[in-house]
């Protein structure tokens, strides 16, 4: 059996992700403008930093909390040309559609050989703004993910200005968590250029990558509590515990959530997220003030369990493939396993052959997973991609997707810090020969 391959029976074309880009047709850069005019111009204001007599091409790096980004960084880019690199599910049943808006397709958490030719065509041929996620996915408690080291080499090689868009309120409008119901907020963007060509010359990859995780820092509550945002809507927790997923009391990981307050059914605690974006406990102490500070406690345990107790995830799920961006394929109920050194492992049974499908640690430095899934069914959900295939997988197992990606994030982060360890190991010792 061949590993990361399923048996279609001949019967697949996979999207090429190495084609070359099209220059964004101007008929559909001014009805993306239009139609982001009509949405987003009386929700939101753009500040400009730093950007007098910048034109395109460049590279935009911008945080990502909802579609609304994309709308909010066509009107920031106005009159450019703008090319967006996004997820090849991005591009279901529409790819000859974004296509002609310009955007790339890409698998998600894989590495691509083409990329940055591609990138290169979109600056340098087409004279267009690179427009680039970085976090590759959206918040999922509104402060900054991981930012992968290669973006310092990858700007430096590019050769052109960095300019950062930095968005605030998306997320409290419409969190990855309980998206279908908008709460009322006003956005502020921040463009700013960061880095000139001059700058991209005189630093190393590493101070690059510094500024860059400087510039793109954020924090919602925060946003909110500073500009005294007041969400009141009665929903405004509900789909919350997809994210806190772990009560603080009991330790027990079956949270929910209805209205304001999230619930532990195990041990009765109850907390209110009040209108100010803040956690109050309605029974006893509050353990935590606000929702990041409960994201990164849950985090630290999931990293503990790795170190002292061994951690090791099973579940039976629901596998559906995206070979391409006609058609979700249900591949039926498989075995998907998470631990260390192995990384994730997919196992089960498609057109009478046996697969799994596997991506170990090293390669992996995130995870993408949805909460209220829109294309397949509303559930969560995680998406495990290879080079030419995307694996869509529903846990049996509730209230686990967040866990599995803080285990990812932080798997990685350990085996990136035993790689560098036996590096300095080596020239320790290649020294003492020598
Ligand atoms: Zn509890």
């Amino acid at each position: 059996m061949e590993y990361n391959k399923i048996n279609y029976g001949g019967k697949i074309k996979f999207h090429r992700l190495d084609k070359k880009p099209i220059k964004q047709i101007w008929l559909f850069k001014w009805l993306i403008h239009i139609l982001s005019l009509i949405v987003m111009k009386p929700k939101t204001k753009i500040e400009k930093i730093g950007m007098d007599g910048i034109k395109a091409p460049y590279v935009l790096l911008s945080n990502h909390h909802a579609f609304a980004d994309f709308e909010v960084n066509s009107l920031a880019t106005y009159p450019a040309r703008v090319s967006n690199i996004a997820t090849l599910e991005g591009h279901y049943r529409r790819a000859w559609l974004l296509g002609l808006c310009g955007c790339v397709p890409k698998r998600k958490f894989t590495t691509d050989p083409y990329l940055l030719k591609q990138c290169e065509i979109i600056l340098n041929e087409h004279k267009s703004v690179l427009s680039i996620y970085p976090e590759a996915r959206y918040s999922p408690i509104g402060t900054t993910a991981i930012i992968p080291d290669s973006y310092g080499a990858l700007l430096k090689r590019l050769q052109k200005p960095v300019v950062v868009l930095l968005h605030r309120g998306n997320y409290l409008r419409n969190p990855a968590w309980g998206w279908r119901r908008s709460r009322k907020v006003k956005t502020l963007s921040t463009m700013k250029l960061i880095l000139t060509e001059r700058d991209l010359a005189k630093k190393s990859p590493e101070e690059i990558m510094e500024i860059l995780r400087r510039e793109l820092t954020y924090n919602e509550y925060e946003y909110q509590k500073e500009h005294n945002i007041i969400i009141d809507a009665p929903y405004r927790a509900e789909g919350l515990h997809h994210v806190l997923y772990k009560c603080p009391h009991c330790l027990k990981e079956e949270m929910t959530s209805k209205g304001e307050k999230l619930i532990c059914p195990a041990c009765q605690k109850e907390w209110e997220l009040t209108p100010l974006g803040e956690i109050k406990a309605l029974n006893g102490e509050t353990e935590f003030n606000s929702p990041p500070e409960w994201f990164e406690w849950e985090r630290k345990m999931v990293k503990d369990e790795i170190v002292n107790q061994g951690y090791f995830f099973e579940s039976s799920v629901d596998v559906y493939s995206l070979p391409n961006t006609n058609k979700f394929i249900p591949l039926g109920k498989a075995t998907l396993t998470h631990k260390e050194k192995s990384g994730f492992t997919i196992s089960g049974r498609y057109n009478n052959e046996d697969f799994i499908i596997s991506r170990p640690v090293a390669g992996m430095y995130g995870v993408h997973i949805e909460f209220d899934y829109c294309y397949i069914r509303p559930e969560p959900c995680i998406q495990i991609s290879t080079s030419n295939d995307t694996f869509v997988c529903f846990p049996e197992k509730k209230n686990v997707v967040m866990k599995l990606l803080f285990a990812t994030e932080e798997l990685y982060k350990i085996e990136q810090a035993e790689r560098a360890e036996r590096r300095r190991a080596r020239k320790e010792a290649k020294e003492i020969n020598e």
